[in-house]
């Protein structure tokens, strides 16, 4: 299963790359039907909170509306409306840009807390930006559990 979803649901979307989901997000200004085309050139399931993309002829079989609020209560809806897995791959992919991490082996050369550079470290390698598994990371693990029970 992968996903798009669309500019009001970026929250939602680094939360989809954060349980390890194929996620792309909207870019600006892109149109309904721009958004569709996209969503079914790259078989993703279009994520939104936009009722007039379902009025698109086969709406259904691309796109799921979402009637939520908040970031929370939108993982919540989405698990009722698709079989996501909160917790398919969680933090195997850059949050920033959807590229799947890779594990890093030399920590000699690389700028993070001194306190995390013998723990595993994980690295982008596209945008290059480096994970570990710190407070946040526990924090956003939590959640993932939290909604995966719903
Ligand atoms: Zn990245």
């Amino acid at each position: 299963m992968k996903f798009l979803c669309d500019e009001m649901l970026k929250g939602l979307a680094r939360w989809l790359r954060a349980a390890g989901y194929d996620t792309e997000m909207a870019k600006d200004g892109e149109t309904d039907r721009e958004l569709i085309r996209q969503a079914r050139a790259s078989r993703r399931l279009l994520i939104t909170r936009d009722n007039k993309l379902m009025e698109f002829r086969n709406a259904a079989d691309t796109v799921r509306l979402l009637h939520c609020t908040d970031t929370d209560n939108c993982a919540k809806i989405l698990k009722q409306k698709t079989s996501v897995n909160w917790l398919h791959q969680p933090f195997s992919r850059c949050l920033l840009c959807n590229t799947p991490l890779i594990g890093l082996e030399n920590t000699a050369e690389v700028s993070v807390p001194d306190d995390v550079r013998n723990t595993p470290l994980f690295q982008c390698p596209d945008c290059k930006r480096i994970y570990w598994s710190g407070g946040h990371v526990q924090r956003m693990r939590e959640k993932l559990e939290g909604w995966a029970k719903v």
